[in-house]
């Protein structure tokens, strides 16, 4: 639970911190002719709030990868909570799978995206342009 609540907040974190800069900068627009210290105060203090964004970026990682640790060393899976230690299974040295949910921790607690084991091709084109290409033989899909 609180890990699903942590990468919650840091999948939106990043947005939040652009809306606000764009407030911000909406609001020292606005100001710029009625109140001429707004945009100069705004201004100074960006280098500050990008510093601070920054660091509560790196704090919200740190504490989902140490819950998501924490989780995988007892053989729970952080995002499903399984609590059947065989459904939390080690691949390789370090690397949880949860058969479950099918999402995949590293050993230091990130959060690897299932990846695609479709017939696609290689080199990143999409089934449209696959179909189309004429390398592709027809009717082998
Ligand atoms: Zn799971």
């Amino acid at each position: 639970m609180l890990y699903r609540v942590l990468r919650g907040i840091n999948e939106i974190y990043p947005q939040a911190c652009l809306g606000l800069f764009i407030v911000l900068f909406i609001v020292a627009f606005v100001c710029t002719m009625a109140y001429p210290m707004v945009p100069i105060i705004l201004v100074i203090s960006s280098v500050y709030l990008v510093i601070i964004a920054r660091c509560g970026y790196l704090i919200l990682r740190a504490l989902e990868r140490k819950v998501a640790r924490r989780a995988c060393a007892r053989g729970v899976c952080p995002m499903c909570d399984h609590a059947n230690a065989a459904v939390v299974g080690v691949q390789f040295e370090g690397v949880f799978s949860c058969t479950g949910c099918a999402r995949v921790f590293t050993a230091k607690g990130d959060l690897q995206l299932p990846q695609e084991t479709s017939s696609a091709p290689a080199d990143g084109r999409s089934d449209a342009s696959a179909r189309t290409s004429p390398t592709t033989p027809v009717g082998l899909a």
